[in-house]
Formats: structure tokens, sequence, C-alpha cells
């Protein structure tokens, strides 16, 4: 991934590399706010607006994934076609791998990628409302 930083025409600050490793081993889809606070006592003359661009950059060589989910862009170092589940409780992401799928043709369009996502509650939270409906009843 740093490579291809590089190739992007990205400088490798010792800043970049760390938000590059903070991402790559993580699976939680973190919003930039959320690298950002994580970087902050490592590095706590680093602006939001560098995380922000550097994942931007990230992004757009598509080296990690943007998700547009209730206003906050999350990211993803998940670059493999996949589909996301997302609790309605807690914001939890999981990724749900997907086979290869037919693209289907649009006229005037490249479609490059396919993109479902399915709502619901994640373990815990399906554990915590069944304690309250015990509870209730
Ligand atoms: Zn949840
Ligand atoms: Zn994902």
């Amino acid at each position: 991934m740093l490579a291809d930083l590089k190739r992007a025409g990205l400088k490798l600050t010792p800043q970049r590399i760390a938000l590059v490793r903070e991402i790559a081993d993580d699976a939680s889809h973190p919003t930039a706010q959320g690298l950002y606070e994580r970087l902050q006592p490592q590095f706590p003359t680093m602006s939001f607006a560098t995380v922000y661009n550097t994942l931007d950059a990230l992004a757009r060589c598509g080296l990690t994934g943007a998700l547009h989910l209730g206003g906050a862009v999350r990211f993803d170092p998940n670059t493999e076609p996949h589909h996301h589940a997302i609790c309605d409780a807690c914001g939890t992401v999981v990724d749900i791998p997907a086979p290869p799928a037919a693209i289907p043709v649009v006229e005037g369009f490249v479609v490059r990628a396919e993109e479902r996502t399915y709502r619901g509650l994640c373990g815990r939270c399906t554990e915590v409302t069944q304690e309250g409906e015990t509870r209730h009843g």
C-alpha cells in the first residue's frame, strides 16, 4: 500500500505512513475523524486536513474503499468486491464476501463496482435487544 501511495505521487511523511498502517489492518471501516483521533497522541501537530486529504487520495487511487453511510465517509482497506452489513443500533460495519457479479450494462455509463448494503442488528446488539425483551415480558 505504501509503494502504491508513492506511485500516486504522495510524499511519504511519517504521519501518512502511520495513517496507512492504521487503516491497513482496521476492518472496522473507520471514519476520518476516528483515525485522526487515534493518531493524535502520536502526532499531536498533525491536522485533520492532512488525515482527510491522505484518505481521500488513497480512495481516489482505489487503495481504500470509501463508503458513504449516513453522512459520514468510512474508509475500507478491503478493496476486493464485497458487500456490507450495517448495524442500525451501534453502526458496526461488517464485510460480506461477494462472489464476482454479472455487472449489468448501463447505457452511457461505465459500471465499475456493485455494492450492496444490508441493514440490521449485529450479534452484540441482538443480544442486548433480547435481554431487554426478556426483562420486559
Ligand atoms: Zn450493533
Ligand atoms: Zn468493507
